[in-house]
């Protein structure tokens, strides 16, 4: 199966695909992670993203298109990915799909994680100190949060008509939150 997972920043999406990715066999990919790895290596597009990214907009629909792309369609992942972070906005929900449908896969399933924004600062500055992120401040957390929100609304509206959204409270504890989404996996799966 191939799952969406998204959710403001520090929600907890990365955490919690690890997770899915253990216990179901997944593979994981985060566009975040993609992103800061171009950054970290110092490539001709990490010198072109690095101040989107630090000043917490979106970079562009196509850059990320074509990094997810390499992935879609490549046998090894077929029907095993977790998307976390993509797709962030309408277009991108649905480039996904016309990439899945280009490799005969879709999208089983789509979590939301629903944390309000005292959480989500609280839960930053708590990451700032652990990972170093350059774009974990407070500010640019509010600023992302507010990317987030305006953008989201749609990819939400989107996945609610194809009936493949589950929301899962993502303020409780990181256990919790797992085993709710195991058992809506396992449900899934039947
Ligand atoms: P994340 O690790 O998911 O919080 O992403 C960190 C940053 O990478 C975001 O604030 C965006 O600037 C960029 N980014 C990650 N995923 C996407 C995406 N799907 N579309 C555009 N920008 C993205």
């Amino acid at each position: 199966m191939n799952i969406v997972i998204f959710g403001p920043p520090g929600a907890g999406k990365g955490t919690q695909s690890s997770y899915i990715v253990k216990k179901f066999g997944l593979h994981q990919l985060s566009t975040g992670e993609l992103l800061r790895k171009e950054i970290k290596d110092k490539s001709k597009l990490g010198q072109e993203i690095s101040s989107i990214i630090n000043s917490g907009n979106l970079v562009s629909d196509e850059i990320v298109g074509n990094l997810i792309e390499k992935y879609t369609a490549n046998k090894v992942y077929k029907n095993r990915l977790i998307f976390d972070g993509y797709p962030r906005n309408l277009p991108q929900a649905r480039n996904l799909n016309f990439l899945l449908e280009k490799s005969d896969q879709k999208i089983n399933l789509v979590l939301k994680l629903s944390v309000s924004l005292e959480s989500i600062k609280k839960r930053i500055s708590e990451r700032k100190n652990l990972e170093k992120r350059a774009d974990d401040s407070e500010e640019i957390a509010i600023k992302r949060y507010a990317t987030y929100e305006n953008n989201i609304k749609t990819v939400i509206d989107f996945y609610k008509q194809s009936n493949l959204l589950k929301v899962v409270n993502g303020e409780g504890s990181i256990s919790e939150i797992s085993s709710e989404i195991s058992g809506i996996i396992e449900g899934i799966k039947g």
